[in-house]
């Protein structure tokens, strides 16, 4: 069951002198209910605005988002209200998104109160003890602040504020990237278990493919606002087609300090260039080690070229490989 599809979705931010920033350009996907969808790229490549335009912050430039079939733009201020108990977000930055002055028991409690959902505020206090039981901490903490906790501890807070209203859906912007490594595969198990008792579904946005493995069924990887590969997560590392996601996949050390690392590192020459003037044709080719003339002048389309696996790449066009041996041979 698709419970949210993204139809061709568009953010433009416009800019001074009639600047466009196409920070998010016309990408698709479907999350499946009980799924965790990862959605994978270089900072500034447009996964945290896809996120941001997913959930309402910012409003979308065109485009569509589905929600359980409902066009989530299109719904009444009530309807919204409604709908934003279903979809929650935990952000990067545990400590910036908590508010310093206010003690655990406040920051987990105020979705509730600003939804009104307890008259009984001995019944909330004990909603607040078991969320934090849920996410591994205790009731021992709810008087606290938030700085006298670690940063994973943070998370973990601002997880379970994410859990108060009960949501479907959660949007994980970078919940780990802050953290030391070996916080961050606890994270990723605190969200695992929270999945399975509590069936959630989650968008996880990372900055590079080392930890969305061991979380995501499925994966995108972004480049430029737009997506580039789409498949499941293990047919993405195992067989990754588009020159970007190989990059990506020779970047990440093997964490087996055993294994001999034979893999031979792909190195992308170059910036990701801006948003503002995105190179024609294919976004990647101004870094891409494969590129080819037609890389500059058509934009590859979006291909089924395995089963569930997509790309959008001139390489996997046959038609334009064709021509492009036929070119390099009579040259
Ligand atoms: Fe590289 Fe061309 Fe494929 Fe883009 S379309 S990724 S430039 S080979
Ligand atoms: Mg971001």
């Amino acid at each position: 069951e698709k419970l949210l599809q993204v139809k061709r979705l568009k953010k433009h931010f416009r800019l001074d002198k009639g600047k466009l920033l196409k920070a998010v350009d016309d990408i698709s996907f479907d999350i499946y209910r009980g799924e965790t969808f990862g959605l994978v790229g270089e900072s500034g490549c447009g996964k945290s605005t896809t996120g941001r335009t997913i959930i309402g912050l910012y409003e979308c430039t065109d485009g569509e988002v589905d929600y359980a079939g409902r066009n989530l733009h299109a719904l009444s201020a009530k309807e919204q209200h409604a709908f934003h108990r279903k979809i929650q977000m935990i952000f990067q930055d545990p400590y910036a998104s908590l508010n310093p002055r206010s003690t655990v028991k406040e920051i987990i409690a105020e979705p509730m109160e600003s939804h009104q959902l307890y008259k009984d505020k001995k019944e909330q206090l004990e909603k607040v003890y078991q969320l934090l039981e849920d996410v591994g901490l205790n009731r021992d903490h709810a008087n606290r602040y938030p700085h006298e906790f670690s940063g994973g501890q943070r998370q973990r807070i601002g997880i379970a504020r994410a859990l108060a209203l009960d949501p479907e859906f959660i949007i994980a912007d970078e919940p780990i990237s802050a953290l030391d490594v070996s916080v961050q595969a606890q994270i990723v198990n605190l969200l695992r278990k929270l999945q399975k008792e509590k069936g959630i579904t989650f968008l996880f946005i990372a900055h590079d493919l080392s930890m969305v493995k061991h979380i995501s069924n499925r994966i995108g990887v972004m480049y430029l606002g737009s997506i580039v590969e789409l498949t499941e997560s293990k047919e993405l590392y195992k067989k990754p087609l588009h020159p970007y996601t190989q990059a990506l996949l020779s970047a990440i050390p093997i964490p087996d300090p055993d294994v001999e690392d034979r893999r031979e590192r792909i190195i992308l020459k170059g910036e990701i260039p801006s948003p503002i003037d995105p190179p024609s044709g294919c976004v990647f080719r101004t870094r891409c080690p494969h590129a080819m003339d037609v890389c500059a002048e058509k934009k590859p389309s979006w291909k089924e070229v395995e089963s569930s696996h997509f790309v959008a790449c001139h390489l996997y066009d046959e038609t334009i490989i064709k021509d492009h041996d036929e070119v390099a041979v009579t040259k």
